[in-house]
């Protein structure tokens, strides 16, 4: 069978990569794909941007492909899926109104509301209906979020009520186009943050083993926010009493949720939580694909079959199957280019792939590409994150180091990555 999977980041590669070791799959079909996947063994790049529909259906329907997996989520809120289905194609992924978890904020908080779901307290505002005086009686610091897709740069958390009005109202001006036509407004919550991401398939939830990312650009958390630095599983904030509390107070509603709206979800569902010092999880945001860069490290240590998973979800028979992981950690560590998250150069040369390839023989780890082109015989760097090093280890540590290791051997002009991905675990596992 042929695989397709749609997209040209470093999740899209993970997900190839690990498709094309299916016994049931003869070839992985990438659109559009980057410089990994143009020299991934079994994988084919295909010249379809992510984004054109029409394209990906007329692809998958001449190549005859048996299974596609979509990467981003902005093919997903367009409604690629109800397309596949449209041309009897089977495509693993939430169909336009259930994608509309990630879509669109506002309808997200009104169903958590609705449905008892726990969240931060929130307003939602369009350009008509903005109040400022509610503004101003609420706490701060305060979050404003554009409701739509707007890349990961549409959540400001501001410190006082004045700079919340000033950024709503950027955000109505069309600071992120349509995005912000509604803006969510909400309460700042503390705690930890973990991503808990799943399987489903209309009702029955495979869950996938636990990450925690690392949004911003500098050591310690510091800096700005970025699309994400790092990634590593599993995340021991999610003990196993708050992995039952997360399924039961947050996953498992939502899932029953969405099917009682008429609006069944299958797919990957991506839940950002945000772990109150109380314990309690609160949903920050859903996702309605996989986590990138928590993709890369999460495949490593996948090892049951992923496309036998997404066709027993297409075929509702989740409730039959378990994701199989291996014991080890993995942990990511993105390697961005100079500029990153504003405007980066491209085209620049990468060194020492070969080295690091060396060193992640016998599955110790692998460099996941995302932003890079292949070039008579080079690999060049083609956007801000490019790529992603993963290690394996017995700990977090280990697997920390190992992944170091990896990113030592790799050097462009500008290269930039954090040197702490997995700080927290690290602590933990020093003093537990
Ligand atoms: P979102 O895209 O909604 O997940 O927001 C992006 C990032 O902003 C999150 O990963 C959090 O770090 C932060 N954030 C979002 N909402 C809140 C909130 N209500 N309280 C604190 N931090 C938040």
């Amino acid at each position: 069978m042929k695989v397709l999977i749609v997209g040209s980041g470093g999740r899209e590669h993970a997900l190839a990569w690990k498709c094309a070791q299916s016994a049931k799959v003869s070839e992985v079909l990438v659109a559009p794909g980057n410089g990994g996947t143009a020299t991934e063994p079994r994988v084919r790049n295909v010249d379809v941007a992510a984004e054109d529909i029409a394209g990906l259906v007329k692809l998958a329907t001449s190549e005859r492909v048996g299974l596609t997996l979509i990467g981003p989520e902005a093919p997903l809120v367009m409604g690629v899926v109800d397309a596949f289905q449209a041309a009897g194609l089977r495509c693993f992924g939430p169909v336009k109104a259930a994608a509309q978890l990630e879509g669109s904020k506002a309808f997200t908080k009104e169903f958590l509301k609705r449905h008892g779901i726990p969240t931060a307290a929130y307003a939602t505002f369009t350009r008509d209906t903005f109040d400022a005086g509610w503004v101003r009686k609420q706490r701060t610091p305060i979050v404003v979020k554009a409701s739509g897709l707007a890349a990961g740069k549409g959540v400001v958390i501001v410190e006082d009520a004045e700079e919340a009005i000033a950024t709503a109202q950027a955000m109505f001006g069309g600071q992120f186009g349509s995005a912000g036509d509604q803006v969510v407004i909400e309460e700042f919550l503390p705690g930890e943050e973990a991503s808990f991401i799943v399987m489903v398939d209309g009702k029955n939830i495979v869950t996938m083993a636990t990450s925690q990312d690392h949004k911003r650009l500098k050591d310690a958390d510091a800096g700005p926010n970025t699309g994400g630095m790092g990634a590593y599983s599993p995340a021991p904030v999610v003990t196993r009493a708050l992995h039952e509390r997360i399924m039961r107070e947050v996953i498992e509603p939502t899932v029953r949720g969405l099917a009682k709206d008429g609006t069944p979800y299958t797919g990957f569902l991506y839940a950002g939580i945000m772990v109150h010092p109380d314990g309690t999880p609160n949903v920050l945001e859903y996702n309605c694909r996989f986590g990138d860069p928590e993709t890369q490290p999460i495949m490593m240590r996948l090892k049951s079959d992923l496309v036998e998973l997404c066709e027993a979800a297409l075929d509702r028979r989740l409730d039959r199957m378990q994701a199989d992981w291996d014991e080890r950690a993995a942990l990511g560590v993105v390697l961005a280019a100079e500029g990153y998250p504003e405007t980066v150069r491209k085209g620049d040369a990468i060194l020492g792939l070969d080295a690091a390839a060396k060193r992640s023989l016998d599955g110790r780890g692998k460099v996941f590409h995302a932003a890079t082109r292949a070039e008579g015989g080079r690999i060049l760097t083609n956007g801000g994150r490019v790529l992603c090093a993963v290690g394996l280890g017995i700990s977090v540590s280990q697997a920390q180091r190992q992944a170091y290791d990896l990113v030592d051997e790799i050097s462009w002009k500008g290269m930039q990555c954090r040197r702490d991905i997995g700080f927290r675990a690290v602590a933990r596992e020093k003093n537990p």
